[in-house]
């Protein structure tokens, strides 16, 4: 009678450990495209930023964090034109090559989605040469890919390299800046800014 107790009781609390697991990558997760949410990439922004600054402040070299900010083109076009169906292939795709980059080329990066077809990426240990090179690789990536109905898709990129002591916002506001302007310059780019 206890042995069985205690098996139930085995039973159960994995049972409730993988709800508790579930639940906990509901919270933080976006639904679509299985990257993390705004919520989870800010907060993990927040904290690689401050830990550069704590790093700084002990007078240590600090690691080098970059951002990649990124954003379909036309994206609207793709809705319109070809459905709704097909914006969200074009949508689950870029996040198929977001998650194969960070596989290959950055394996300790995040990514999450920022908003409709914006999304961000956070590179510790990585200057901005390199996560150019890494934003390179994605648009290239990105851009082999065919639908359905549309017509291959393209993306803009900015990227920035969080300096000592900056706050999360500036870096925030300069690598939206950056995308702002490669889509000033024509689209279908990488700026670093
Ligand atoms: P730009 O090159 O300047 O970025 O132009 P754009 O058309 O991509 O940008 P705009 O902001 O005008 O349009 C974004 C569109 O993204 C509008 C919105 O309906 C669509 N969108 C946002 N979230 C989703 C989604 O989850 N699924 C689909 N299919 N479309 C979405
Ligand atoms: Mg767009
Ligand atoms: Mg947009």
């Amino acid at each position: 009678m206890i042995s069985r107790l205690a098996t139930f009781i085995d039973v159960s609390t994995e049972e409730l450990y993988d709800a508790y697991h579930q639940m906990e990558q509901l919270a933080i997760l976006d639904g679509m495209t299985k990257l993390y949410n705004r919520m989870e990439i800010q907060r993990r922004m927040n904290e690689a930023m401050d830990q550069i600054r704590s790093k700084g402040a002990n007078g240590r070299i600090p690691a080098n964090i970059s951002l990649i900010m990124m954003d379909i083109d036309d994206f609207k076009k793709v809705n319109d034109t070809y459905g709704h169906t097909e914006g969200d292939t074009v949508l689950i795709t870029l996040a198929k090559v977001i998650k194969e980059t960070i596989k290959d080329l950055a394996t300790n990066a995040s990514a999450g989605r920022w908003g409709g077809e914006e999304f961000m990426f956070l590179l510790p240990n990585c200057d901005q040469e390199h996560a150019k090179e890494i934003a390179e690789e994605l648009r290239q990536q990105f851009a082999k890919n065919t639908y359905p109905t549309a017509p291959s898709q393209t993306i803009s990129l900015g990227v920035t390299e969080a300096a000592l002591g900056e706050d999360c916002d500036i870096v925030r506001i300069r690598v939206d800046d950056a995308l702002y302007d490669a889509k000033h310059a024509g689209k279908n780019r990488v700026v670093v800014r």
